[in-house]
């Protein structure tokens, strides 16, 4: 069932708020048993729903009255462990929830606990976690990855049988490739769509916080909610999504078709799968035009690490054992203090990103490495913005590759690990929303096509996905 459906069906009185929580509470503690999708569950879920019950009851219950919602590990649940995936943050349980959790709250939501991610959202595979953590199996065959870095988010998305809706982060493209890799609808914003405040900190001028969903309508209904100012987040906008009837019809619309991400090293059966998709379009009256983006595909990769790295470098300082998370015994100078908590309790992808971005920030390389590539994004975003005046919607493939398994993943090097982003780096550094929906079936798993918007066009892309959906 829709989470829409279900809500109008809380609302009439026609399903029970706590029975259904009771339920979901103990089907994700199973699949979690098996597919490891939870770092932590919050215990209160039942008390929660008793709560929502009662305004249900009384005809007062929000927009997500009794809906069931994960939450991506690296965001800020109040009295639940939140650790963004690191040991370094173990025990960790936040005073305050995030603006995006608070707002699902207001609507009635129910907070079931927080999914497992790459160690603060460094991968693309999900493989990458913590010292102690669990990695999440794809939900579509256990011997693959369900991508990263929002893996878990993806995988119980696709496996509740329950109406379940998530709330994940992207960095790099960490909410359209997990949603690719386990055949769910991934919404990723534009930048500043949605607060960060209570968000554990990946790369700041690149941090969104978006929806998951089987559906596009389900997750632009979550959108709608958290999205908006908060006077916490001084990056967040004014600009709201309001929600809305789908019309229903692409007609009259233009979609530019990536030309370079139907390319070389892009999987032929996803090119044929979203060829088809672009297709049903046409047939349903969209106009079609081919759009290239030489720039952005030729240095999108090495901007977006570049600057990602250097701004995880710094984020990353603060965690040196003195003021939360992990410490220990107070032994030697400071350096070598804080160097022993950092070595046990940081996995080898965060030390490599810290060394790389300390690097790539230090006097005498800076105007080399970060200056130039704050300059090749501004070129970017130009490219996208160019792009924009001969379409209204951008489509390609989300991810080059069908889900890897763990052994053809521990075989790459990190640069063929980065390379896996080539095709969602480029929205993610325009600050552009995007979005991720399966699109036909190859074996077991699906194809996923990514449309991405101009800023603040999110209900464009909801429009033209929702569109594909009906059949
Ligand atoms: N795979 C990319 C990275 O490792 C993106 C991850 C993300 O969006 N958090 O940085």
């Amino acid at each position: 069932m829709s989470v829409i459906k279900f809500v109008k069906s809380v609302k009439e009185g026609s399903i029970d708020v706590v029975k259904n929580a009771e339920k979901a509470v103990l089907e994700s503690k199973k699949i979690n048993s098996e597919y490891n999708y939870f770092n932590a569950f919050d215990e209160t879920a039942l008390a929660q729903a008793m709560i929502v019950d009662k305004k249900v009851r009384k005809g007062i219950a929000g927009k997500l009255a009794g809906v069931i919602i994960s939450v991506k590990d690296c965001i800020c649940v109040k009295g639940v462990e939140s650790t963004a995936g690191s040991a370094v943050l173990k025990g960790y349980r936040p005073l305050f929830d995030a603006a995006a959790v608070e707002k699902c709250r207001a609507e009635d939501a129910i907070i079931i606990g927080k999914t497992a991610q790459d160690e603060f959202g460094f991968g693309g595979f999900n493989v990458n976690i913590g010292n102690g953590f669990k990695i999440p199996l794809n939900p579509l065959d256990k011997s693959r990855s369900c991508g990263g870095s929002s893996g878990g988010a993806a995988g119980i998305t696709q496996k509740a049988s329950f109406p379940h809706l998530a709330i994940a982060e992207s960095t790099g493209g960490s909410i359209v490739n997990p949603a690719a890799f386990c055949g769910v609808v991934g919404l990723c914003p534009t930048y500043g769509r949605v607060s960060r405040y209570g968000l554990i900190d990946y790369a700041n001028s690149l941090d969104k916080i978006g929806t998951m969903a089987k559906s596009c309508a389900d997750a632009g209904l979550l959108l709608s909610v958290i999205s908006g100012h908060d006077e916490k987040d001084s990056t967040s906008s004014n600009n709201k999504l309001q929600y809305f009837e789908f019309k229903n019809s692409v007609k009259g619309m233009k979609i530019g078709i990536v030309k370079e991400a139907f390319g070389e090293g892009v999987d032929s059966r996803i090119v044929d799968r979203v060829s088809d998709a672009i297709r049903k379009f046409e047939d349903k009256g969209a106009e079609t035009v081919s759009v290239s983006l030489p720039t952005t595909f030729k240095y999108g990769i090495p901007t977006y690490y570049i600057l990602a790295m250097c701004e995880a470098s710094t984020n990353l300082a603060k965690y040196c054992g003195m003021r939360y998370g992990a410490h220990s015994e107070l032994k030697g100078m400071f350096n070598q203090y804080f160097s022993a908590v950092r070595t046990k309790n940081f996995g080898a992808e965060a030390k490599r990103r810290i060394l790389l971005g300390t690097f790539a920030r230090m006097a005498g390389y800076r105007d080399a490495y970060y200056i130039k590539a704050a300059q090749a994004r501004t070129r970017i975003i130009e490219e996208y913005k160019q792009a924009f005046k001969q379409c209204d919607v951008l489509a390609a493939p989300t991810m080059p590759i069908l889900p890897p398994t763990f052994e053809e993943i521990s075989k790459l090097t990190p640069l063929q690990n980065y390379m896996a982003d080539i095709l969602t780096v480029g929205p993610n550094l325009a600050g552009l929303p995007h979005l991720s929906l399966p699109c036909g079936k190859i074996n077991d798993f699906s194809a996923g096509l990514q449309l991405i918007g101009n800023h603040f066009e999110e209900l464009e892309l909801l429009e033209v996905g929702n569109a594909y959906e009906q059949k």
